[in-house]
């Protein structure tokens, strides 16, 4: 076994990892805003329908101190007939009070529909709080579970990369900055394993004498179409467990 070889299988071993991991990763956050987003929309939801409560409780409370004033007025055109001196201002002040009370009337069918507007509000509102406790308590709990999904993952990249880090520097410096480059440029994937002839990853065949060459595990070969570092799929040696790693499942 090429010891050089076998390190640069371990590290992309943790390299897929890590982008498997990153990959599910990736999504927590937008996730977590989802939830955000969509309690901020209840919550809108929710002041909004308070305020128009709010308002219909202000017009009511208008049209009440309205009619008082009406009466007032009533009570005081009731004093001036006691004062007045013709028949024609009698018959003057008493279709003012008509005038009033036809006023007073209106008014007072007017509060009534807002008095059924604000009991319907009402209504609605204890509905919508209660859906609102209970939306609430459970976009907290998926929040909660994704959160600790993410750090969860955060740990996990942590512990891959601690361990990628105790390869790296095993690895000879010449070597190890060809795989890095090629992990830039060929998404991810350094090394390919090689199984009947054929390179696993650009799925291209490698010349007969080149795949004898590999199989005898002498020197570090690189496919010649995607010039990953190969090694044989054959041999037990290049087979990596989690075990190997140090890492729990
Ligand atoms: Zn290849």
């Amino acid at each position: 076994m090429l010891q050089q070889l076998r390190y640069l299988v371990e590290l992309q071993v943790l390299e897929d990892k890590k982008n498997q991991l990153i990959r599910g990763y990736n999504d927590t956050p937008k996730r977590i805003t989802e939830i955000e987003q969509e309690y901020a929309r209840f919550e809108q939801a929710l002041l909004t329908r308070r305020a128009e409560g709010d308002h219909a409780r202000k017009m009511h409370r208008a049209l009440e101190q309205s009619i008082a004033d009406l009466e007032n007025r009533i009570g005081r055109s009731k004093i001036r007939m006691n004062e007045v001196k013709t028949n024609k201002e009698y018959q003057a002040i008493l279709r003012e009070i008509d005038d009033f009370k036809t006023e007073i009337r209106r008014r007072e069918d007017e509060a009534l529909e807002v008095m059924e507007q604000v009991e319907n509000i009402t209504r609605e509102l204890k509905t919508l709080e209660r859906e609102f406790e209970v939306h609430k308590a459970r976009l907290e709990a998926d929040k909660k579970i994704l959160e600790e999904e993410s750090d969860r993952l955060k740990e996990r990249l942590g512990q891959l990369d601690a361990v990628a880090a105790e390869i790296r520097v095993k690895i000879d410096p010449a070597l190890l900055k060809r795989c890095d480059s090629l992990l830039e440029r060929q998404s991810g994937v350094a090394v390919a394993p090689v199984d009947a002839g054929t390179c696993r990853i650009c799925h291209l065949n490698i010349p007969p004498q080149k795949f004898i060459e590999l199989q005898r595990d002498e020197t570090i070969m690189q496919c010649p179409h995607c010039h990953r570092f190969l090694f044989w799929a054959g041999n037990e040696a290049y087979q990596v467990m989690d075990e190997d790693l140090g890492l729990s499942a």
